[in-house]
This record gives structure tokens, C-alpha cells and sequence, in this order.
């Protein structure tokens, strides 16, 4: 049966040690069947510290914790689950300094700790987009008011961007996808357009040059924001346009500034959020575990609503 945790203290109370946590890790990683990390052979044997690959070429030890973002970590699991817990629950996320002061544990270990979760809530195989998919494209951060005029960076082609980071955005049934780009044209749009949404479907954009043209590969519905058009026919871009604000406001309320390298992994940490935001904060918590070494589980996530 599925442990449910009604907060953070009722998370705290059951994984009082160690070995709770690990047969928990067990359980989530590999659902009782213990593969082996560093040949992906399914006969293991356990030890009194761990696993043993049985395989004669390979015979290597490992813990749950080889080959996920928790590996040779000294922070104890159950400071790492209430991180965990933590980032998922919090609606616009956290900063190192309060996830610092929450654990107990440095400012520089906090903000690994982010990273790693932010790793770990990175959709590694992102499904073929089906149906009605609104595309939009933002920029996120920069402050070019505040730079040294020899520092400012120049418009770059595309719309205003100055020194802000694009961030284009595929949306369908109520989950967001997002990748950092460098700029906004057709050349660096389309291709993520054409991988990731299945032909014949009905793309929904505002007017933006870039999108020229996706009529000969989908019901291609444009809306003309310039001329205040912002619904027709049910279509619409509202949705991600609020994905878009919740990301703004996050990053400029917790992080104040992200640098456009580390941009990409604080929109996996909202993207993971916001679809996941119609089940409870445990669920989201165990179910963040699940996909602890990059196995897609993510779907039975996406399939809940
Ligand atoms: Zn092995």
C-alpha cells in the first residue's frame, strides 16, 4: 500500500532512519527488482551493505543511491526526502537560503541540493504532443537598466529581447514544456515545434513571424494580440501566458535573478510543479522519487488529474 504523509512532520516521524529510507528508495527506484547501475543486469544479490551485481564480467557493489542525483552524497536520506517534499510542495518554490535554514545544513549544500532536485524533475523523455498545443515564446530575467552602458547587451534579432533569456513553451492537456533557446526565429522554434508535436494538430500561436507557416504541417490558429484578439473559436494562448507569469514571478520573488545557464533547470523545477499541480504534495513527493534516475514514470504523473 501507498505511505501517505499528511506533512512534513508525518514525513519527518516515518523516516526516522536510515534503513526506512533506503528500502523506500528501493521500492521507488526499482519497484522491488533491483538492477544492477553499472551493467543494467537484473540479477543482484544483496550484502549487508547494499546489492552485488551477480553477472561474473561485472560483480561491481552498489546502494539505491548509485547512478541518481543522490549518489555519493553525505547529507542523510532523510534530510534529502524533506527537501524534496519541500521544492514539489512549495507553489513558487525555494530559495537555498530558506531551504538552508529549514534543514540546518550550509547555504552551498542547499543550493546543491536544489540543483539536484531540479535534475531529477527534468522530464528525460518528453512525450509527442497530441490534440490542441499552445506555443508561446517569453524572456525571463536580465536587468539591463542596471548594467554599465559598455556592458548593456544590444537588441538581438527577433522580438526585444535585450538581455533577457528566451524560453519557448509547448502546452497541451494542462502540462507545459519548456526549452531555453537562443533566440526566438523560426529557425530555433520550429524544429522544437516539429519534434515534439505529432502532425495534424492544432497548434495555437499569436501572430509572431516565426510561426509562419506551420499551416502546412497543422491546423495552424493564430490569434492577433496586436489587434486584441485573444480568443476565438475557444482557441486561445492563456494558458501558457499564466505558466509564463507564474515562472516570472517565482524566479523574480525566490530566486530574484537566475543566470541564463542555470535558466533551463528552474524551468523544469515549475514545469514539474505546474503539471503536477492537481495532486496532493506526498503524491508529488513519492512520485518525484520515481523518476530518481531517469526512468519515465512521469506519465502515470501526466495521466493524473
Ligand atoms: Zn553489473
Amino acid at each position: 500500500m501507498e505511505l501517505r504523509f499528511k506533512s512534513l512532520p508525518a514525513l519527518l516521524n516515518h523516516f526516522k532512519d536510515e534503513a526506512t529510507c533506503i528500502k523506500y528508495l528501493e521500492l521507488k527506484r526499482w519497484n522491488g527488482k533491483p538492477i544492477c547501475p553499472h551493467c543494467g543486469n537484473d540479477r543482484v544479490y544483496r550484502t549487508n551493505r547494499g546489492f552485488k551485481c551477480a553477472k561474473v564480467t561485472c560483480h561491481k557493489k552498489f546502494s539505491v543511491t548509485v547512478g541518481t542525483v543522490l549518489e555519493n552524497s553525505k547529507i542523510k536520506l532523510s534530510i534529502w526526502f524533506a527537501a524534496i517534499y519541500v521544492v514539489t510542495a512549495h507553489k513558487k518554490g525555494i530559495s537555498s537560503l530558506q531551504l538552508s535554514r529549514d534543514l540546518g545544513v550550509c547555504q552551498k549544500t542547499a543550493w546543491f541540493m536544489l540543483h539536484r532536485i531540479r535534475e531529477m524533475l527534468r522530464v528525460k523523455q518528453p512525450v509527442l504532443l497530441t490534440g490542441e498545443i499552445q506555443g508561446d515564446e517569453t524572456f525571463v530575467g536580465g536587468k539591463n537598466k542596471n548594467r554599465h552602458a559598455n556592458k548593456k547587451i544590444k537588441e538581438s534579432q527577433g522580438r526585444s529581447c535585450k538581455d533577457k533569456t528566451p524560453v519557448f513553451g509547448l502546452l497541451a492537456d494542462g502540462k507545459v514544456n519548456t526549452t531555453v533557446v537562443t533566440d526566438t526565429r523560426a529557425e530555433s522554434l520550429k524544429p522544437i515545434i516539429f519534434s515534439m508535436v505529432e502532425r495534424g494538430s492544432i497548434m495555437i500561436t499569436d501572430e509572431w513571424g516565426a510561426y509562419n507557416g506551420l499551416n502546412s504541417s497543422y491546423q495552424h490558429e493564430v490569434l492577433k494580440h496586436n489587434a486584441n484578439e485573444y480568443v476565438r473559436d475557444g482557441f486561445h494562448t492563456n494558458s501558457i501566458e499564466g505558466f509564463w507569469s507564474l515562472l516570472k514571478r517565482g524566479i523574480f520573488g525566490i530566486y530574484h535573478s537566475v543566470s541564463p545557464k542555470h535558466l533551463n533547470k528552474y524551468c523544469d523545477e515549475f514545469s514539474y510543479r505546474y503539471n503536477t499541480r492537481k495532486i496532493k504534495d506526498d503524491e508529488r513527493f513519492s512520485g518525484s522519487l520515481t523518476h530518481i534516475q531517469g526512468r519515465l514514470t512521469f506519465d502515470q504523473l501526466r495521466a493524473k488529474k
